[in-house]
């Protein structure tokens, strides 16, 4: 019996799986790091207190158990090391597992440029448990406010370094709460600042210029100060310091500056692009390898037209898909079919019930309708697991 491996229960890994599950006559291994897949796009609305932990995680043992596979397991273990020729996965835990098809769906994880001192002072959301942390930090800083009503109230300065899709979210998801809490409770030392530096001219480079009007009007409609053409230089443990000569004295630093390769990759002998990033042929193949293929945000997956797609869900979802399918072919037989992943569009959250969406490059809209947009996207995204992860959580709370 054939054994397929998947290296990660994220978005690609989660959704390559729920296609493999489909042949009942492989054995299926599943391993990830985490007890849980993080839902990382909704990682704000756990810090704006929308949601909690259990609404930004899927429980990977209730998953597997629920997509009833005779043959699936699930292992809670990190992986160290991948001897490709021997087909051999080594663990920090010491288990070894052989297998004879891989899937790569690691993912990535934030890039803390090694030329930035002071870096340790900064904190990055990509981990759940870091932004259980800032949430927690947040609050602290919320709550301290109210404590200095009476007396001094200094300023409260949180600082945002890169002003990507994951800074510009964060920023204003944390000006409209801090905004709501003062107004809420009539608390009227509101001295809190939120700052995002960018290093290009504007903030989102690289997006559609509607959508960079659109979300940079909503930013200073929420008081956000941003600045651009500046990096950041250094940080010490009170001050950050810009490349425009300017410093921030900080209550927190988030650094949302890029993402690259996890370390797993990055030492590896893999085909890779700059960004660490794993290539791929068109059936998500890693180029020189027969039997081993990689999806999600480690992979660098491109249309049929040869456009490299952007690291997002819906590619992560798409790639993850297709890579399992082509696992399936590759085992029985069959032909490859080339991956041709589409992007739907565009969504910007922008702070409570706010957001900004591209649909298609078609149509553009803002506020509540975008929000909702948005709202429906991920839930659509959730939805087809649903069923299963309830399952599973029945099958195993029963056997306790
Ligand atoms: C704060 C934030 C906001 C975002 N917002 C959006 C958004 O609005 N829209 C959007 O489309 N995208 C967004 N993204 C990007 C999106 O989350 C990623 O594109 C997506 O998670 C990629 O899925 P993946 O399966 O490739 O990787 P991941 O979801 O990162 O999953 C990788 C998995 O591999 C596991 N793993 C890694 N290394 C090992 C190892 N050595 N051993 C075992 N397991 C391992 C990890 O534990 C993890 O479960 C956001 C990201 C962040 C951080």
């Amino acid at each position: 019996m054939k054994h397929i491996v998947i290296i990660g229960g994220g978005y690609a890994g989660v959704y390559a799986l729920k296609e493999l599950i489909k042949n009942k006559n492989i054995k299926i291994t599943l391993i990830d790091k985490h007890t849980y897949h993080n839902l990382q796009p909704e990682v704000y609305d756990l810090i704006a207190n929308k949601g909690t932990i259990a609404d930004v995680t899927i429980d990977l043992s209730s998953l597997c158990s629920g997509f009833d596979h005779p043959f699936l397991e699930y292992k809670n273990l990190r992986v160290t090391d991948i001897d490709y020729k021997q087909k051999q996965i080594s663990t920090a835990e010491q288990e070894t597992i052989k297998f004879d098809s891989l899937l790569l769906c690691v993912g990535t994880r934030t890039f803390f440029p090694q030329n930035i001192e002071g870096l340790n002072n900064t904190n990055d959301l990509k981990k759940l448990h870091k932004a259980l942390y800032f949430k927690q930090n947040f609050e602290k800083q919320l709550f301290n406010k109210i404590e200095d009503e009476a007396k001094k109230c200094d300023k409260t300065h949180i600082a945002v370094v890169g002003a990507g899709l994951s800074g510009v979210e964060i920023a204003a998801e944390m000006a409209y709460y801090a905004n709501q809490f003062f107004k809420r409770g009539s608390f009227h030392c509101d001295n809190f600042k939120i700052s995002l530096i960018s290093s290009r001219s504007t903030i989102l480079p690289d997006f559609d210029p509607k959508m960079i009007q659109m979300s940079s009007q909503r930013l200073k409609d929420l008081d956000i100060n941003i600045i651009t053409d500046t990096k950041m230089q250094s940080c010490d443990k009170e001050y950050l310091y810009l490349t425009n000569g300017t410093k921030i004295r900080y209550s927190f630093i988030i650094f949302a500056g890029g993402i690259e390769a996890a370390n797993l990759i990055l030492k590896s002998d893999l085909p890779k692009n700059k960004k660490g990033q794993i290539l791929v042929d068109e059936y998500l193949k890693v180029e020189g390898y027969e039997n081993i293929f990689a999806a999600g945000d480690i992979a660098q997956v491109k249309d049929r037209s040869g456009k490299i797609m952007p690291a997002n869900v819906t590619i992560a979802r798409a790639s993850g898909i297709s890579a399992a399918k082509n696992i399936l072919n590759q085992i029985t037989d069959k032909q490859l079919q080339a991956c041709n992943p589409k992007l739907e569009g565009t969504l910007i959250a922008l702070g409570g019930r706010y957001a900004v969406c591209d649909l298609y490059g078609l149509v553009q809209v803002k506020g509540f309708i975008g929000h909702l947009i948005k709202q429906y996207v991920f839930f659509r995204y959730k939805l087809p697991l649903i069923q299963y992860i309830k399952k599973g959580y029945n099958k195993l709370s029963s056997k306790m």
